[in-house]
């Protein structure tokens, strides 16, 4: 038996100390948060789970992480389908037939396809570099410039043209009339909250959780008394900034209660114009059904900020001046055999949920 510290809450943490400590290892989980569940945790106010952190909706096409999240929670029917509002326009999301229809009135597969084909063509034969560049070859300028520019520049605080390429390629692009926001298997939101789903996965004789406690407090006292610490906070923090600071996108969140019942009509609608200062309008009681007070309904306004030091830290920048500082600070990494990066944080990766737990249980099998 071994006595293991995990540094955070979220969903790496929860998953890596509940299969610790299944295996018999004694197992102590600190988060300098007020609460559990990291960017995931959602708050009942009105009988309406607020999604604190941002909209959450797990979706995966990994058997494995969908049985393996079954064990903690049953899941509802959600099915993401945010609705774009373009300078007052709306269009249906993620591109597929609808949003042909309502950018270029076209009817078929085939008058979309030859539409798009004659956008792709200011990119024919030339390689994407950018982000603005891999969309443009992918869905054409229209396109572009209406539901992917202003909110793209809006969310990273960058030009198009100096962002990486593959963050476009997470939407999917299809012709059908399928508002599906995700092409995986399995799509849903837990039932009774993913708080409680953590909650679960915690609640273990031999795993104890404290609250409000910062890693950084007691470093050097951590390192000395556990035999192993899993580390799911920012990998530069913990090397104290040593080769120079990471870059993260950080968000804030307004967030107000309306008398009326149902205030947008869809749980998400983005407002992809440069002008609207917020990227998102979250309505909280529709990612669950008939839940909450009628006549009442809560929403959150997300606003993309630059990140400062003491700020939350939602998206790392994955540009090739950020990815190359991680490298060097992975090797760092290497060289701490007690210590296990692992999550967002600790891999400097932007990772869904699936993908978190799909690397937290691969992890666990290797050391454990
Ligand atoms: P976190 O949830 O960040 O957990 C890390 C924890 O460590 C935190 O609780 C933090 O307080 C704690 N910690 C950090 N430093 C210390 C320290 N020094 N001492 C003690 N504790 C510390 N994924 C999806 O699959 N679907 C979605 O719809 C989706 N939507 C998203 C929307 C937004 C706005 C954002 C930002 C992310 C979204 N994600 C989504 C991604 C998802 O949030 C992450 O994949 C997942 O929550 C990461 O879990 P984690 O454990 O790695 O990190
Ligand atoms: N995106 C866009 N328009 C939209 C929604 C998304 O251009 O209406 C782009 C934007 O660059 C974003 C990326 O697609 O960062 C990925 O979107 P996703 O919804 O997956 O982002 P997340 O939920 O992780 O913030």
């Amino acid at each position: 038996m071994s006595n293991y510290l995990i540094v955070g809450s979220g969903l790496y943490g929860a998953v890596f100390a509940r299969e610790t400590a299944k295996a018999g290892n004694k197992v102590t989980v600190i988060e300098k948060r007020d609460h559990l569940a990291g960017n995931i945790y959602t708050k009942e106010v009105d009988g309406i789970q607020i999604h604190e952190y941002g909209a959450h909706i797990f979706h995966t096409s990994n058997k494995k992480v969908w049985d393996y999240v079954g064990q903690f929670a049953d899941f509802n029917r959600y099915t993401n389908s945010p609705v774009a509002n373009y300078k007052g326009q709306m269009y249906n999301l993620p591109f597929n037939m609808n949003t042909f229809n309502q950018i270029w009135g076209v009817r078929t597969p085939q008058e979309a396809l030859a539409k798009i084909n004659e956008q792709r063509q200011e990119m024919a034969g030339k390689e994407p570099k950018n982000l603005e560049e891999q969309a443009i070859s992918l869905i054409g300028r229209d396109i572009y410039e209406k539901l992917i520019k202003g909110y793209t520049e809006k969310q990273w605080g960058r030009p198009c043209t100096e962002l990486p390429a593959f963050i476009i390629k997470r939407l999917p692009f299809r012709l059908i009339y399928d508002n599906n926001y995700f092409n995986d298997d399995y799509q849903d939101i837990p039932i009774g909250s993913y708080t409680k789903m953590i909650e679960k996965m915690l609640d273990q004789p031999n795993i104890t959780v404290k609250l409000n406690t910062d890693f950084f407090d007691k470093k050097k006292e951590y390192l000395n008394k556990f035999d192993r610490v899993i580390y799911t906070g920012m990998i530069d923090q913990f090397f104290d900034y040593q080769l120079g600071e990471l870059e993260y996108r950080s968000l804030r969140f307004e967030t107000e209660e309306k008398n009326v019942g149902n205030y947008q009509g869809n749980a998400v609608i983005n407002y992809t114009d440069r002008a609207t200062p917020y990227t998102r309008v979250i309505e909280h009681k529709h990612f669950e059904f008939d839940k909450g007070d009628q006549n009442k309904t809560i929403i959150t306004q997300e606003y993309p900020v630059e990140w400062r030091r003491g700020d939350e830290h939602y998206y790392p920048v994955n540009n090739k001046r950020n990815n190359q500082l991680y490298a060097k600070y992975a090797e760092l990494a290497k060289q701490q055999d007690k210590v296990i990066f692992g999550g967002r944080l600790g891999q400097y990766k932007y990772y869904n949920m699936d993908q978190v737990i799909e690397s937290a249980l691969e992890c666990v099998e290797k050391f454990i």
